[in-house]
């Protein structure tokens, strides 16, 4: 066999063609942090597709919030010669050595809509802004209660955060209280329960049944002879187990439901939306943040500056991380028909 092709070869050369054999495509892996959430999914796919449309090979893992088999998933793709990791962390501390290794080979490293922290070897960051992600939540949060209960003011409102592992949870919650402190200083929100801050209300990895029995608790330790009239959820997946709590104790869907918010325009939550049950939602459009991702990463692999409009805001604890925003967008229930408009679900996904 060896002998045909190089006989071919000489007569190739012998005929003056040239043998190129088409060059190695770089290996681009990703790593998502999970599938029991879609968006990591659609963030995978369109990842998937962007890449290999430039000319990349790629290699796609999902951890399942399992940290060590997220380690071991990135030691293998290293093993395997990927030249650059696109990570979404699922605890963004976790991954220093790895890390290490990766940045010893030249790997180059980039975090994917969530920080990677406490490692010197992260090298771009790509994500949405943060911090406005939870301006709007609590934005939608109040005018629901304007609109809901113009006269049950002082409002009762109850606070979730995500999960502490996540660098993001901190930029939601923080931002959502830009909003909301001045109203609870104010008199006009008043929280029953008394817990503020990360540490009481997070919710580990986002498991919404950790939410929806955090919720059980406050309802009937704080709320057996009051109303709640909003709940600050940060993520969809836990404001649909809040939702199961506040039904389980009476509330209605409808017009007089608690004002429940949301992130990632999920399906279920954007149906849960048109049944009066959740009051809103933040888009993030995963097409356009995988896009973003993959031009920056091509640049980078061309020698090229990639495209960043932060340089301050998301210090990892070593370094500040050179990031690219993208913009998210608040949905209400008037709103639905953006997700449709831009492709991000049909009508048929959402009327079945
Ligand atoms: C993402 C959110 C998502 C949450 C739970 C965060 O890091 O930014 O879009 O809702 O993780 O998956």
């Amino acid at each position: 066999m060896k002998k045909i092709i190089s006989l071919l070869a000489v007569a190739a050369v012998g005929a003056g063609l040239m043998i190129t054999q088409a060059p190695a495509q770089d290996l681009v892996a990703i790593s998502m942090p999970t599938k029991s959430s879609t968006r990591w999914i659609s963030d995978g796919e369109s990842m998937v597709k962007e890449f290999q449309a430039m000319g990349y090979a790629t290699d796609l893992q999902f951890a399942e919030d399992d940290i060590p088999n997220q380690l071991a998933q990135l030691e293998n793709m290293v093993t395997k010669g990927a030249k650059v990791l696109v990570i979404g962390a699922i605890d963004g501390t976790t991954l220093s050595d790895i890390l290490a290794q990766a940045h010893e080979k030249g790997v180059k490293v980039f975090a994917y809509d969530r920080l990677i922290r406490q490692s010197p070897d992260v090298d771009y960051y790509a994500t949405f802004d943060n911090f406005q992600v939870g301006v709007l939540q609590a934005t939608s949060l109040v005018e629901g209660l304007q609109a809901r209960f113009p006269d049950a003011k002082p409002w009762n409102v109850e606070l979730f955060g995500g999960s502490p592992d996540d660098n993001n949870a901190f930029f939601f919650y923080d931002g959502a209280m830009s909003i909301l402190q001045p109203m609870i200083d104010a008199g006009d929100i008043v929280v029953q329960s008394g817990q503020f801050g990360m540490d009481k209300v997070g919710t580990l990895r986002w498991d919404g049944a950790v939410a929806q029995a955090r919720m059980d608790n406050l309802l009937s330790a704080f709320y057996t002879d009051k109303k709640v009239s909003g709940v600050l959820a940060p993520y969809d997946g836990l404001s649909r187990g809040i939702i199961s709590s506040l039904k389980g104790v009476g509330y209605e869907p409808g017009d007089t439901f608690p004002i429940v918010t949301g992130q990632d325009a999920e399906l279920p939550s954007v149906k849960g939306m048109l049944a009066g049950e959740q009051y809103s939602t933040v888009f993030k459009d995963t097409r356009e943040l995988a896009a973003a991702t993959a031009k920056m990463v091509d640049a980078v692999m061309k020698g090229q500056e990639p495209e960043v409009n932060d340089t301050t805001t998301y210090d990892n604890g070593v370094k500040v991380v050179p990031s690219n925003l993208l913009i998210p967008h608040s949905v209400g229930v008037a709103d639905i028909p953006i997700l449709v408009e831009s492709g991000y679900y049909t009508q048929d996904q959402i009327d079945n």
